[in-house]
């Protein structure tokens, strides 16, 4: 479901963070991006929902190759893909059930659809009594958990996170780990940037390490491979 063909990215500045990368990943597929500071894990993710363009290369995800996307289909891309934030980025004036309803994309749907739809992710992250609070009322932890409601209620085929736990204490991270493996299950494949040795040790998944921007290691049920 997405294809990358000798991707290559160089930023205006000249720096090259992706120097032909080469990989697939199925539907279904939990991945884990490891790899050390500025090796381009950050910048492969954007790739995927088109956050950043390849200088060179072909990428594909869900059958359109997104070199030749137009920005007009780029929402259309979108759609079909959750992104999940270190720093959770939700939107500060909106409470928790604006934050996600705003994400939902409202296609000839009721209110009364949308309320439900809302609602049920709210439960599935176990936080439908905070509905009416604002981010800030809530713990990272819980902002989290909202962050990963709203990447979901579109029900995408994929979702995309970018050191979800980095900003979590251990015991949260370990809960979050758990919805991100709920998620899994039901068939959304999930590709995960990650610094976290001990989750990606316990929980073991198909690994790619990036240094330099290159794939430098590529192993179903790997190890994090990177001392402490
Ligand atoms: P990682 O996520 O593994 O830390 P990044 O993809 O963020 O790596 O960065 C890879 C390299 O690209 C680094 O050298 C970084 O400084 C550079 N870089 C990242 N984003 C930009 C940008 N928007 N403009 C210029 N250089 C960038
Ligand atoms: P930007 O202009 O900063 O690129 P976007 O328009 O891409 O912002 O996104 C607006 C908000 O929606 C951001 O907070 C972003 O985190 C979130 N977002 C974007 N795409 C998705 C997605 N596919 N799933 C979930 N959240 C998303």
């Amino acid at each position: 479901m997405i294809q990358l063909k000798n991707v290559y990215k160089k930023y205006p500045n000249g720096i090259v963070s992706l120097n032909g990368v080469n990989l697939e990943i199925n539907q279904g597929e939990f991945v884990y991006v490891v790899g050390p500071s500025g090796a381009g894990k950050s910048t492969f993710i954007k790739m995927i929902y088109r956050e950043e363009k390849p200088s060179a290369g072909q990428i594909m995800v869900n059958g359109l190759s997104l070199a030749k996307l137009k920005s007009k289909r780029v929402p259309y891309l979108r759609r079909q893909i959750g992104v999940v934030f270190q720093d959770f980025k939700l939107l500060p004036r909106l409470t928790v059930y604006e934050n996600i309803a705003f994400a939902l994309e409202v296609i000839e749907t009721s209110p009364a659809a949308i309320r439900r739809r809302v609602m049920e992710v709210l439960q599935m992250v176990g936080l439908e009594h905070k509905a009416k609070m604002l981010p800030a009322e809530l713990s990272g932890g819980e902002q989290q958990r909202i962050a990963i409601a709203r990447s979901i209620v579109n029900i995408p085929k994929v979702v995309i996170a970018d050191e979800p736990t980095g900003n979590l204490d251990p015991d949260t991270s370990w809960e979050i780990m758990r919805l991100f493996e709920q998620i899994n299950a039901r068939g959304t494949t999930i590709i995960m940037a990650t610094h976290n040795r001990e989750v990606v040790n316990a929980i073991r998944h198909r690994v790619i390490a990036i240094e330099d921007g290159l794939v430098v290691r590529d192993v179903a049920g790997g190890d994090y491979g990177y001392e402490a």
